[in-house]
């Protein structure tokens, strides 16, 4: 076995197992595989394993990889912080923008959206522990984005995604995943219609998914390290 599907392997065992352990079918978590700073050639690899759905996060770097890739029924995740001068490229050349945590940034992407592609889908990502440097709406603000997202029809709200605070303090992180499903459930009460729970990575995913993390964003446990900088 090569090292990609070494890799491959391995984490879908984990989820495999977290599943087990959280009584909930292995089919329920969706894995996405986030390829920042990793060659096209790497995207490649895991693609021939059946891995379909990949993450970038710096929309340059994403765009060169997609030019040099051009392989059919790849989706795209954007998970990087968004600037609103990025949305018309993010709308053209993505299925999916993780990391929408603003209005104008949900207007943007709804008026850019090009009519002759199915509806963008979106994530609301949610700062959930409050941090001051982060991106992430308050979760006071999620429930007006999302009524918001839902009346253009160009956009397809699909859920939630969030990045925790680091931490070692296993205790912390989990509190910060039940908040995340607790938001979750009630906007769902509230009548919308999710199936994206985005959260856990490689160091944390088995607690994600015990916590209802319906995706997983993995990069280091399918890639290894990242190099410090781009590979020219
Ligand atoms: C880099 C990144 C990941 C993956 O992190 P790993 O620890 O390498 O698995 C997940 N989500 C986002 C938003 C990221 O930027």
């Amino acid at each position: 076995m090569n090292q990609a599907n070494e890799r491959l392997h391995s984490v879908r065992n984990r989820i495999a197992e977290a599943c087990k352990n959280a009584g909930r079918p292995v089919a329920s978590v969706k894995l996405l595989a986030v390829s920042k700073r990793q060659p096209a050639a790497a995207i490649e690899a895991l693609y021939a394993l059946g891995q379909t759905a990949f993450g970038e996060n710096l929309l340059q770097e994403a765009r060169e990889k997609q030019n040099e890739i051009g392989l059919p029924n790849l989706e795209w995740h954007f998970i990087g912080p968004v600037q609103s001068n990025k949305t018309r490229a993010l709308a053209e050349h993505f299925d999916w923008v993780q990391s929408v945590d603003r209005e104008k940034i949900l207007r943007r992407l709804a008026q850019q959206r090009p009519d002759h592609l199915p509806p963008l889908n979106i994530c609301i990502q949610v700062n959930i522990d409050r941090e001051r440097q982060k991106a992430g709406a308050e979760p006071e603000q999620v429930a007006h984005l999302a009524g918001r997202a839902e009346e253009c029809p160009t956009l397809r709200l699909r859920g939630l995604m969030c990045i925790p605070r680091l931490t070692e303090d296993v205790m912390e992180a989990r509190h910060s995943f039940r908040a995340m499903k607790l938001l979750y459930d009630e906007l769902v009460r509230a009548g919308h219609a999710l199936d994206t729970l985005s959260m856990g990575m490689s160091g944390d995913l088995e607690l994600a998914i015990e916590e209802g993390s319906n995706m997983i964003r993995v990069g280091t446990g399918l890639f290894g390290a990242r190099p410090a900088s781009r590979a020219c």
